[in-house]
């Protein structure tokens, strides 16, 4: 399934971000559960996720929390390679369109191939915000801001706890190993 309307959603809740808006944690969104509301083609159960990964990963992913600025691995690497959603092993976004926002949280302008994420609207913490999820599993990822670099003009704004990076050469598979 398509979730076509996901990218209409994404056309109109783009929001103007500074740097300051980041990624904040959000009580709000940790009684949503994302699969409650969606179907996606890797399901597991809540269980399963708490074994998986690890107590961070757990609350990044699945609850929807938010490393602090500038504590994650990932936030000034610049190898050349992949990153791959940290839960299911999808790969999620290239080396290539991460940029340096000053943000503390890694950022890309793209992800690595269409429909790998898909967006939702949040409006928690009183701020009109658009989620980023993995569209294989549906786990939380970030956030995604419309001041982001040309040509996209996006900024993913993702958590390090969310993502696994692969060095180019790398052809190991997380999928694999979990499936
Ligand atoms: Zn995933």
């Amino acid at each position: 399934m398509k979730p076509t309307f996901i990218l209409i959603a994404l056309g109109a809740t783009l929001f103007a971000a500074g740097c300051s808006a980041g990624p904040t944690n959000s009580p709000a969104a940790m009684n949503n559960s994302t699969n409650s509301t969606m179907k996606f083609p890797l399901q597991r159960t809540e269980a399963e996720w708490r074994k998986l990964l690890t107590p961070e990963q757990y609350h990044v992913l699945r609850e929807a929390g938010t490393e602090r600025a500038f504590t994650g691995k990932y936030w000034n690497t610049k190898e050349p390679g992949v990153y791959r959603c940290a839960a299911c092993g999808e790969i999620l976004f290239k080396s290539d369109n991460k940029f340096d926002s000053g943000c503390g949280w890694p950022s890309f302008s793209e992800i690595a191939a269409q429909g790998k994420v898909i967006t939702r609207e949040d409006d928690s913490l009183g701020m009109k915000r658009t989620e980023v999820l993995c569209a294989n599993c549906g786990s939380h990822l970030g956030h995604v801001f419309d001041d982001g670099p040309e040509p996209t003009g996006l900024r993913y704004c993702i958590n390090s706890a969310s993502i696994d990076f692969s060095d180019t050469n790398a052809t190991a598979s997380k999928t694999a190993e979990i499936k």
